[in-house]
C-alpha cells in the first residue's frame, strides 16, 4: 500500500475531483472499505445523488478485490424469498428443497410456490442432467478454404496434442469435444469441457487460449482472430446452445393428477395443455424466439441472483422448451433446458450471502465427487423452472395473471 501525507476522505476526494488521483487506485492508498466510501462520496458530489443506501456492507470489501468487481462503491440489496419445499427425484438431488430467490417482482415467489405445491403433492419432479460441458469457440483465419480444409484434417489427427494443451491448464477441467464450423476462410473450433462444480467460463477460456497457442505453433497457417468467436455462445441469444448444449442440459418432468389440477391450480389438464401449445409453442415460434417457455427467465434470474451465478448468462441459461400432454390421469409437463450455466464454486458463489443461499440447498462449494454439487443444483433449478412454468400456464389459462399481479405487485403504499 502506498503512503501519502494526508489520506483523509476529504483530501482523497479533492484529489479525485481535481483528476490528480484515479478512483480505481484508491485501494493502493487506503483499505478497501475506505476506498468504497471515498468513491461513494465522489459520485455523490458529481451526481447530487444520495448513495447512503448503497453503503450497508453485507461482507468485507476485501473479499471482492481482484475477484468480483472493480471501483466498488457499495452493494445493491435485493429481497431474497424462499420457494418450496419442492420434492425433487433426481440422480443428484433427492428430497424436499427450499429454493432461495432474489427478486423485486411481486407475485413471482407466490406463483412458483403454487406450482411447487402441485408438483410435490403429485409425487415430485423427476429430473435428469443429460449433458454437461462448457464451451469456448476460438476463431481462426486462413488464406483459403483449401488451408481451412487441411486444418480440419490436422485437428482430427492432433486431438491428443490439443487435448493435452487444454488439460494442462486445470486439474478439474476435462476435454469433452471439439466441434468445427467453417465459413469461407474462417474456422471456429467449439471446445467443450467438463468443468466439475465450476460454471467453467474462466476455466475453458484459459484452456482455449492454451489450445490456440498450441495450434498456432504447430499449424502455422492458422491465425487466431479471437479466443471467443461467438460460436460459443456466451450471454447471447443463439440456436447453437439449444442444439449442442452449454453448461448443463437438464430435463425435469412431472405428472399432475386431475384432482390436484382442480384443487390447487383451479384448472383442467386440457386447458393447461391448450394454453401451453398455443402460447409457448405457437406464440414463441411466431415471434421468432429461441425460448419456448412462458417465463423461464424469471426463475433462472431470481435463483442466479440469489446464488452468485453470472447474471448475464440468464440469456441462454433460461432457454427452455415447456412441453405438455393430456394423459388419462392428468397432465404430463416437462421443461428441457439445453444450456443451464451454473456453478457451486468460483465467481460470485464464494461471497457469504450467496454461499449461504447455496448452503440452504446443500450445494455450497465443491462436491465429494467433482461435479456432483453443480449437477444437484441443476436438478433443483430445473424443478424450480418446472414449477414456475406449470403455475404460469395454469394461471393464464384461468385469466388470473393481471389479478394476481394487482394483488401482490401493487399493494397500497
Ligand atoms: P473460476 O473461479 O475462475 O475457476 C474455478 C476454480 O475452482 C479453478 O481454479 C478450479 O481449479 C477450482 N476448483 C476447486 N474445486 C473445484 C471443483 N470441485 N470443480 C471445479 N473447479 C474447482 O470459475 P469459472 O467457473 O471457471 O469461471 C466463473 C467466472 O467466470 C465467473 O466469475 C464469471 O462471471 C466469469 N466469466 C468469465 C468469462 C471469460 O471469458 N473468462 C466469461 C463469462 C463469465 P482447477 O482449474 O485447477 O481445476
Amino acid at each position: 500500500m502506498q503512503s501519502i501525507p494526508d489520506s483523509s476522505d476529504e483530501k482523497l476526494i479533492s484529489l479525485i475531483l481535481k483528476k490528480d488521483l484515479q478512483m480505481h487506485k484508491l485501494e493502493e492508498i487506503v483499505e478497501p472499505e475506505a476506498a468504497a466510501r471515498v468513491r461513494r462520496k465522489v459520485i455523490e458530489k458529481l451526481t447530487c445523488a444520495d448513495l447512503s443506501a448503497l453503503a450497508e456492507a453485507p461482507m468485507h470489501y476485501q473479499m471482492l478485490i481482484g475477484k468480483n468487481a472493480e471501483n466498488v462503491v457499495g452493494f445493491v440489496n435485493m429481497p431474497v424469498g424462499i420457494a418450496g419445499p419442492i420434492k425433487v427425484n433426481g440422480k443428484h438431488a433427492h428430497g424436499d428443497f427450499y429454493v432461495p430467490l432474489a427478486t423485486t417482482e411481486g407475485a413471482l415467489i407466490a406463483g412458483i410456490n403454487r406450482g411447487m405445491k402441485a408438483i410435490t403433492s403429485s409425487g415430485g419432479a423427476r429430473v435428469r442432467v443429460i449433458g454437461d460441458a462448457m464451451a469456448r469457440a476460438p476463431l481462426f483465419e486462413f488464406d483459403s478454404v483449401t488451408d481451412a480444409e487441411e486444418f480440419l484434417e490436422w485437428v482430427d489427427k492432433n486431438r491428443n496434442g490439443i487435448g493435452s494443451a487444454i488439460e494442462n491448464t486445470t486439474s478439474h477441467g476435462k476435454l469433452d469435444s471439439i466441434t468445427s464450423f467453417v465459413t469461407g476462410n474462417n474456422v471456429w473450433l467449439r471446445i467443450a469441457m467438463k468443468t466439475g462444480d465450476a460454471m467453467g467460463m474462466n476455466m475453458v477460456t484459459i484452456a482455449a487460449e492454451a489450445a490456440a497457442e498450441y495450434i498456432e505453433s504447430n499449424f502455422p497457417k492458422a491465425r487466431l482472430i479471437t479466443v471467443s468467436g461467438n460460436m460459443c455462445s456466451d450471454k447471447k441469444e443463439s440456436m447453437v446452445n439449444n442444439l449442442l448444449g452449454r453448461g448443463k442440459t437438464v430435463i425435469a418432468e412431472a405428472l399432475i393428477s386431475n384432482d390436484i389440477i382442480d384443487s390447487i391450480l383451479h384448472s383442467t389438464a386440457e386447458a393447461i395443455n391448450l394454453t401451453n401449445i398455443k402460447k409457448n409453442l405457437l406464440g414463441n415460434a411466431r415471434a421468432g424466439s429461441t425460448k419456448f417457455s412462458g417465463h423461464s427467465a424469471n426463475m433462472v434470474a431470481a435463483v442466479f441472483a440469489a446464488t452468485g451465478q453470472d447474471i448475464a448468462q440468464v440469456v441462454e441459461s433460461s432457454n427452455c422448451y415447456t412441453w405438455t400432454e393430456v394423459r388419462p390421469s392428468g397432465l404430463y409437463i416437462s421443461v428441457t433446458m439445453p444450456s443451464l450455466e451454473i456453478g457451486t464454486i468460483g465467481g460470485g458463489t464464494v461471497l457469504p450471502p450467496q454461499k449461504a443461499a447455496l448452503s440452504m440447498m446443500g450445494v455450497a462449494g465443491g462436491g465429494k465427487i467433482p461435479g456432483s454439487n453443480s449437477s444437484k443444483l441443476a436438478e433443483i433449478i430445473a424443478s424450480l423452472v418446472l414449477a414456475g412454468e406449470l403455475n404460469l400456464v395454469a394461471a393464464q389459462g384461468n385469466r388470473e395473471l393481471g389479478k394476481t399481479h394487482k394483488k401482490l405487485g401493487r399493494a397500497a403504499k
